[in-house]
């Protein structure tokens, strides 16, 4: 093993889980064998959150102008230790170096974020009748918990960490099994960086540790990032429990392309959709609607896809069940008719026989009925379907069930703002294969993405890891008393 058995975060330290239950960490580049993470049972949970419920009195009451400083030394440690963090990322889930240098990128725009809260969260005040003051202000939870998928090691467990905490939550995170590395590293920065003991804590396992954090009567917020079949399984469970929750889940996200549209650009932009993170992200493009004769971008988007090898500027998928599913979808839309213009199936890259990659892979001629076309591939595949019109490819974009994302690409300013009026996806792209708003802006789906009100980043986050506290304030006598106050 690379790297020593994994061990949970607990007020402050790092303390073996109370388990013997291990799971196999290995680098999906290579196959290599990087570590163990332990199954944690419920008492581990529990430990983590008691020692969260001791810190958080103390951590609530520090002023968030003080609270948001961690923030900006987090940030800077994050910049300082971003080679490492980066290749951390890319043994443990596969992703090419740099795209987990734009990870780690992006979690310094997190951490940023984070540090300009105390400008965002003023309340605010006003005379309601003569002498009277309303006022309201934002109140930290007590104890939270953040679920977080494999695909992002670093940035998902970012959405939540800066601005929880700096909120005033103290918080248990449950990394995934498959990539449990670079939550520790984190947790050592945020020490570093003057966390106190206790506000931040990482607790490992599976299902068993993610149903305790939805029954556990000291946790107040659940927020969850993963497919949407466990999305569900954590807002029900979680709201039953009467806890505030937002669940965000998987995604299918539909490209628009008409003949209008700029070749080279579009071309450029649905390749590096499809196949970024190789294909793992909620906010690939995995469906192209073909809007028209858009034949000579086709042709342009194979070009482009040609240019991207595995093993160089194209990483690994998760583990091997991840390729042979996602081959299987594409050999089943080839015996349903569809066309393999590029075949990403049986990639071996040389020197990394153990490594788990699929190939770029563009198919044709995919009919809406088909699998390929309405189930999430989580792979760097894209499949074209063909229509006459917008409001045809509307309703195709529409009938999906999720509703991450959806991008038009076109020079027509009015067939764009139709497509953003009618498309029912909660973050839409003009001419943009990977429409992530960035900070203040925030992030989240519509429909079977995401369960909860609210958004898990940017602004909308505030509403999510804070109450408001109303107060009506009268000192003055003279004030008098009327039938409101
Ligand atoms: P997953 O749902 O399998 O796992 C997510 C988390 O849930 C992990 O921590 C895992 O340990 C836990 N989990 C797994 N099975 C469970 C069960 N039966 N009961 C309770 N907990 C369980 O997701 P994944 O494979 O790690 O990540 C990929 C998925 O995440 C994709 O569907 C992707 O679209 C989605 N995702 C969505 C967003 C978004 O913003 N909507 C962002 C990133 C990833």
């Amino acid at each position: 093993m690379k790297y020593p058995p994994v061990q949970n975060f607990v007020n402050g330290q790092f303390v073996a889980a109370d388990s013997n239950r291990f799971l196999q960490v290995v680098s999906p580049l290579n196959g290599e064998e990087l570590s163990k993470v332990p199954m944690s049972s419920a008492s581990s949970l529990n430990e983590a959150v008691a020692a969260a419920k001791k810190a958080f009195p103390g951590w609530a009451k520090t002023p968030i102008k003080e609270r948001v400083q961690v923030f900006f030394r987090y940030k800077y440690l994050l910049e300082k230790h971003l080679e490492e963090l980066s290749q951390l990322c890319s043994e443990e889930n596969g992703k090419t170096l740099s795209e987990s240098k734009a990870e780690i990128e992006k979690s310094v725009e997190l951490a940023e974020f984070a540090c300009s809260l105390p400008q965002l969260i003023t309340g605010e005040v006003l005379e309601v009748s003569k002498g009277v003051e309303c006022r309201t202000e934002h109140v930290p939870l007590g104890v939270v918990a953040s679920i977080v998928p494999f695909n992002f090691p670093s940035m998902v467990p970012n959405w939540t960490i800066p601005n929880a905490i700096a909120l005033g939550n103290c918080m248990i995170l449950k990394p995934s099994e498959k990539v449990p590395l670079s939550a520790g590293r984190l947790a050592e920065l945020l020490k570093e960086a003057g966390l106190p003991d206790g506000v931040f804590n990482i607790v490992h396992g599976d299902v068993e540790i993610v149903e305790a954090i939805c029954d556990h009567p000291d946790i107040q917020a659940v927020s969850f990032v993963g497919s949407t079949k466990i999305a569900k399984i954590v807002y029900q469970r979680a709201t039953h429990n009467y806890k505030r929750c937002l669940a965000l889940g998987g995604a299918k996200n539909h490209l628009m392309v008409l003949p209008d549209a700029i070749p080279g650009m579009t071309a450029q932009n649905v390749a590096a959709s499809m196949s970024g993170c190789a294909g793992q992200r909620c906010m690939a493009a995995s469906a192209m609607v073909a809007v028209g004769n858009v034949d000579h971008i086709i042709q342009k988007i194979v070009e482009e896809a040609k240019n991207i090898v595995p093993g160089k500027n194209l990483g690994a998928v998760i583990n091997k069940e991840s390729k042979e599913r996602i081959e299987r979808y594409i050999t089943e839309a080839e015996e349903q008719g569809a066309k393999v213009l590029v075949d990403g199936r049986k990639t071996v890259v040389q020197g990394s026989e153990n490594g788990t990659y699929v190939g770029p892979t563009v198919i044709d001629f995919v009919k809406p009925e088909m699998a390929i076309a309405k189930e999430e591939v989580f792979g760097p595949v894209i499949s074209i379907m063909r229509t006459n019109t917008v409001d045809e490819a509307l309703a195709i974009e529409n009938a999906n069930p999720y509703g991450n994302a959806a991008s038009v690409f076109t020079q027509n300013g009015g067939a764009a703002r139709y497509i953003i009026d009618h498309a029912s996806a909660g973050m839409i792209g003009v001419n943009v294969g990977v429409p992530v708003p960035r900070e203040p802006f925030s992030f989240g789906g519509w429909n079977d993405s995401k369960f909860g009100v609210g958004d898990i980043t940017g602004k909308s986050s505030i509403e999510f890891w804070t109450k408001l506290k109303k107060s009506t304030v009268k000192w003055n006598p003279e004030a008098g008393v009327n039938w409101m106050s």
